[in-house]
């Protein structure tokens, strides 16, 4: 006897769902890797038995998503590329999501946090040389008497990405740098609603020169520990986002 119970309605997958199924698929099992072109709008729209229309809203989304470049493919009927590098699908979405309200600025200030004490503590033991004196460069533009919020805060994000680059994780400094693109606006909105930001800069200045010193002397802990303060600090005086909770 048939009961009401464990039955589920079936989904009805939009036609670009489908398509993004099947590639997410052949990516997974192997069957196509970054580099690789698709088969040509018009042999793909005939393998997949959907109209050329459909096609191409799908591989738009794809686009947007950063998973395949239509540009690079080579024309319209020279299928589009899978890429091998992140693009700014999420950032974008990132940016988009913070802007709705679908995380707070506590979220990201902790976020924020975690990585970079890590990003820092790791920086200790695997930057090299090279890195040290590119860092040091950021911080020597960052003290131009002249600056501008802009300027300052696009040379803060540097120096902050910069950082977790030196640890050699990839997928932290792509996070890290999503992140703070993403917060870009409010971190210039929280500079410039200061009332004397360039006294806020110049305790900005020393920190950063605090946080180098430590990376390169290999202190993994004291790294950690100033950059925690940094991010803590800057946030309370600055009031980012506007909902930093006092106390
Ligand atoms: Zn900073």
């Amino acid at each position: 006897m048939t009961t009401a119970e464990g039955w589920e309605p079936v989904q009805r997958l939009r036609t670009y769902e489908q398509v993004m199924s099947q590639i997410e698929e052949r990516i997974l099992d192997g069957r196509l890797k970054a580099g690789d072109h698709l088969p040509s709008e018009r042999d793909l729209a005939q393998l997949l038995g959907v109209s050329r229309p459909s096609l191409r809203e799908s591989l738009r989304v794809l686009e947007a998503l950063g998973v395949v470049d239509i540009r690079r493919g080579g024309g319209a009927d020279g299928g589009a590329m899978l890429v091998g590098t992140p693009g700014p699908g999420f950032v974008n979405l990132l940016k988009l999501q913070l802007a709705l309200g679908h995380f707070s600025a506590t979220d990201v200030l902790e976020t924020r946090v975690a990585l970079e004490t890590w990003s820092c503590s790791e920086a200790a033991y695997r930057s090299t040389d090279a890195d040290h004196a590119e860092l040091a460069e950021i911080l020597d533009l960052m003290d131009d008497p002249l600056i501008e919020t802009k300027e300052f805060n696009r040379l803060d994000t540097a120096f902050h990405v910069r950082i977790a680059e030196s640890t050699g994780n990839a997928l932290t400094s792509h996070l890290m740098g999503s992140l703070r693109t993403a917060i870009n606006r409010q971190m210039i909105e929280a500079y410039e609603g200061l009332a004397d930001w360039r006294a806020t800069a110049q305790v900005v200045r020393h920190e950063h020169r605090t946080i180098l010193e430590s990376i390169k002397k290999r202190d993994a802990t004291e790294a950690a520990r100033f950059v925690s303060l940094h991010i803590h600090d800057f946030y309370k005086t600055g009031n980012v986002g506007g909902t930093y909770p006092t106390g």
